[in-house]
């Protein structure tokens, strides 16, 4: 029996202009709406270090990391990501890309479950969520759980 072939070595080529696009948009450049949130949580007093591993041996960066509260953040593309809102499964292809994104998807939840069960708050964030004014809401929410978890250590600390 001939062995599966990866997903990644059974990627349609870019035929579509629509296809490339989306391809060239997924090389890890810091997009304008992360560089607002990164400012708007600077200017609340936030420290945070970005695109760092959360756990040397987990093979996993995280887009914002909080070490001494342990809470790391993901932006994670409407696109690559599956974003029930916004990504549709394209015409061409439409089986590869299926299942491109269920293994994404995938690979997001097991990250996610590996990180909390070493202790580390995980906060997702669709790309969506912090495009135009949403922006400001995502950064009040992870103030607030960074501020939650650092208060709870200094009780932690004390007892
Ligand atoms: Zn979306």
């Amino acid at each position: 029996m001939r062995p599966r072939l990866s997903i990644r070595s059974r990627a349609p080529k870019a035929s579509s202009a629509l296809v490339r696009r989306v391809m060239q948009a997924n090389t890890g450049r810091t997009t304008a709406p992360e560089l607002t949130l990164r400012s708007r949580l600077h200017r609340q007093g936030l420290r945070f270090r970005v695109d760092v591993r959360p756990e040397p041996s987990l093979r996993c960066s995280a887009d914002l990391i909080f070490r001494r509260s342990r809470v790391c953040v993901f932006v994670d593309g409407c696109y690559w990501h599956g974003c029930p809102r916004h990504f549709a499964v394209p015409k061409q292809n439409s089986a590869w890309w299926a299942e491109k994104i269920a293994d994404n998807r995938k690979r997001d939840a097991r990250r996610t479950a590996e990180l909390r069960d070493r202790g580390w708050v995980v906060i997702r964030l669709w790309e969506h969520d912090i495009l135009g004014d949403f922006v400001a809401v995502a950064a009040a929410r992870i103030a607030r759980t960074v501020r939650r978890r650092l208060e709870r250590r200094r009780e932690l600390e004390q007892d």
